[in-house]
């Protein structure tokens, strides 16, 4: 499932300035089309058919390219252009096994399917302790960052049968630990600032159901959206600065003039399922999704 990867992708590689993260994103051309072949997907909104993990999408071409590239969003495929592997497909591709393909060789497809999600997910903690690491706020724990940053990284270097004995949610559960710390120390002086001006802060809290809100030109600085479900929320004008975003569902949510500028823990997948305009700010290191006005 390459995102608006190909064709865009020089242009999100000279867009980038600023990006602490330069290596956490998708590099199609150095990947087997792993998310087109190891994930599986219902027939839905966001995918036209159904198709197991581990059974390569119809579409996919000889060389891994997209047969329907060009017309993703048309025929349907939305969730294609919405993805990114955070850095995942390269790693697996290329130094996981070494860039043995895994059509020229057959019998290593299913474990090389297998260790993919394994390596996104360790590629996604990658991507919030890095950005974790640029937070002046959070100095007091960045030794505590590094340690998992690195340990990390190790693991992402790990063999293939390593990786797939890896206790994954435990370490998981470690690193969000700090990121939740992490978070607090960026949030609470920008709500302790906010303390006494009515009506500014909402107990929005972890997983909150904002599905649909109307929360137009809200101030959201410093809110705690972690996990929320922001579903076609009217999020226009709104004020998002220093909101942790960590894993909020912001599929079709309206962030035209938006302003994500310092938000944290945001991801391009979120910023590509969302709609947004030119006037939407967002963080360095983020690309403006092709569909967007
Ligand atoms: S439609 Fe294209 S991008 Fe989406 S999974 Fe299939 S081959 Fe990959």
């Amino acid at each position: 499932m390459m995102s608006e990867h190909d064709n865009d992708l020089e242009y999100v590689k000279t867009s980038r300035s600023g990006d602490p993260r330069p290596d956490l994103h998708a590099d199609c051309g150095s990947c087997f089309g792993l998310c087109c072949a190891a994930l599986p997907f219902a027939a839905s909104a966001d995918f036209a058919i159904d198709k197991a993990a581990g059974e390569p999408c119809a579409n996919l071409q000889p060389y891994y390219r997209c047969g329907v590239h060009n017309s993703l969003r048309e025929l349907g495929f939305r969730g294609c252009t919405v993805y990114d592997c955070l850095g995942a497909g390269q790693q697996v591709s290329r130094v996981t096994f070494g860039g043995q393909d895994w059509r020229q060789a057959p019998h290593s497809a299913k474990q090389m399917f297998e260790v993919f999600p394994i390596m996104r997910q360790l590629h996604e903690l990658l991507w919030y302790l890095t950005e974790a690491l640029t937070f002046q706020s959070a100095r007091s724990i960045h030794d505590d960052l590094s340690e998992a940053l690195e340990e990390t990284e190790r693991l992402t270097r790990l063999d293939p049968d390593s990786i797939l004995g890896l206790d994954v949610a435990a370490h998981r559960a470690g690193v969000n630990a700090l990121l939740l710390r992490a978070s607090e120390l960026v949030r609470s002086p920008v709500l302790r600032s906010q303390k006494g001006a009515p009506g500014r802060r909402k107990p929005y809290g972890r997983g909150a159901d904002l599905i649909g809100a109307k929360l137009r030109g809200a101030d959201l600085r410093g809110a705690n959206l972690r996990g929320a479900y922001l579903i076609a929320a009217d999020l226009r004008e709104a004020d998002m600065r220093m909101a942790d975003l960590i894993g909020a569902d912001l599929r079709d949510t309206d962030l035209r003039g938006a302003n994500l500028t310092d938000s944290i823990f945001l991801t391009q997948a979120q910023i590509n399922s969302a709609k947004g305009d030119v006037r939407t700010k967002l963080p360095p290191g983020f690309s403006r999704p092709g569909h967007w006005l």
